[in-house]
């Protein structure tokens, strides 16, 4: 049997970053198991790329500006650009009651230190993103400092970065199982490539996450839930530099990427087929309706229907990460959960863990809102509304 000092399921970018921190805090032996043939084949690999701190609660502010100082050295730290650009992000609000919450979330920001975030009226949307169809717009919020991240070059940075202080990547293997103590700790990882015996081990298995947490006896709630993304041709219609522009109301969203125009809207997920990421044509023609009436510069461009995607959330209850030993199971630990937030917070997030593993205390941040024990203790976070 092989063995590792710690195993991480799921080499996503979370297990990645969780992996390099770990052996930059002197752990050695650390082995990522994930069953993809190589990097991105789970959620990481269809994320946007959208970075923000504009969140309603205070630990989401926290946990991105702790990611966005880490985004800021990056390069020095792994080698590789994370493609940081401070484009903002600017949300907008349809009326005076959207506008009243996106205020109260920009309060809890500003009292967490984020104080470039602004409200705007409609002269400043309208300046911001010129693109937009004159009337229907009360207000906004815009924080310069968002923007986006290239989800796939901080996956390879931590890869990289790991591998350089001896971290083991085992690509097309999967977890299937574990074996346990009679204490109900972890001893080893059951894999398609045989036993890994374990001292601890690192749940980072994305929207798949709820099946490893099963086999050590852990109910841990994450379930997935479908995201589509509908591109345009390349066009040059909107520039690249175009704030990430989202209306509160319905969650609409678009940004440009590599010249296309990327259109996104929150759905229910596919009814009795939850891990289903196939693109569904009407929402795609539903999304195009939306993005021309809102977006006049688009009504001749488009759809490329080979280049639109879906990808799978890892939602939590309260849509907050879930960090920390796992209730029952005290070598296994829990980085699970981020509900669609997962790149931007990965830098945080394997930094953290790192600590939790090392020292039994993250030390930069006060994590206690995202343990998993939380839910058993009926004490969850509030759920976000249009933040
Ligand atoms: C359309 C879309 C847009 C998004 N946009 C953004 C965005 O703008 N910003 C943002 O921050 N986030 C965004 N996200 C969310 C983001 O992609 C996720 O939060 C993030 O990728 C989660 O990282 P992860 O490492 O946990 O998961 P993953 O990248 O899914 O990694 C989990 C890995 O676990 C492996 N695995 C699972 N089970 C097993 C097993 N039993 N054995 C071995 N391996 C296993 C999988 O193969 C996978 O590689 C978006 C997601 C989608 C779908």
């Amino acid at each position: 049997m092989t063995t590792a000092s710690v195993a991480v399921i799921g080499g996503g970018v979370i297990g990645a970053s969780v992996a390099y921190h770990l052996a930059a805090r002197g752990w050695r032996d650390v082995v990522v198991l994930d069953r993809g043939l190589g990097p991105g084949e789970g959620s990481t690999g269809r994320a946007t790329g959208g970075f923000r701190a504009q969140y309603a609660t205070p630990v989401n502010v926290r946990l991105s500006l702790l990611a966005r100082e880490k985004l800021c050295r990056f390069e020095a730290e792994t080698g590789v650009d994370p493609g940081y650009s401070r484009a903002g992000y600017l949300w907008i609000a349809a009326d005076e009651f959207e506008l009243a919450a996106l205020r109260e979330g920009q309060r809890v920001q500003h009292a967490e230190g984020l104080s470039e975030a602004v409200e705007l009226d409609p002269a400043d949307v309208a300046r911001l993103n010129p693109a937009l169809a004159e009337g229907g717009i009360a207000g906004g919020v815009f924080c310069p400092t968002d923007g986006f991240i290239r989800p796939l070059r901080m996956l390879e940075g931590y890869l990289a970065a790991g591998a350089r202080l001896g971290v083991r990547t085992e690509w097309g293997t999967e977890a299937t199982g574990f074996a346990l103590r009679r204490d109900g700790t972890i001893s080893a990882v059951l894999t398609s490539r045989g036993p890994v015996g374990v001292a601890a081990v690192v749940n980072a298995a994305g929207a798949w996450a709820a099946l490893p947490a099963e086999w050590a006896g852990v109910g841990l709630p994450v379930t997935p839930l479908r995201r589509q993304a509908a591109a345009t041709v390349p066009c040059g219609r909107l520039p690249e530099g175009m704030p990430m522009t989202i209306f509160a109301a319905d969650g609409f969203h678009l940004r440009v990427r590599d010249g296309r125009v990327l259109l996104l809207r929150p759905t229910p997920g596919r009814e009795g087929r939850p891990f289903d990421v196939s693109v569904d044509s009407a929402w795609v023609r539903e999304v195009t309706d939306i993005a021309r009436a809102r977006v006049p510069l688009l009504r001749d461009v488009e759809i490329d229907p080979a280049a639109c995607w879906a990808g799978l959330y890892e939602m939590s209850p309260d849509k907050h990460a879930i960090l920390g030993p796992a209730p029952g199971c005290p070598n296994l630990f829990l980085v699970n959960g981020s509900s669609g937030h997962g790149v931007m917070h990965a830098p945080a997030l394997g930094h953290l863990l790192a600590e939790i593993m090392s020292d039994g205390t993250a030390g930069s941040l006060d994590v206690t809102p995202l343990r998993p024990t939380r839910f058993l203790e009926g004490d969850p976070n509030p759920v976000p509304g249009l933040l």
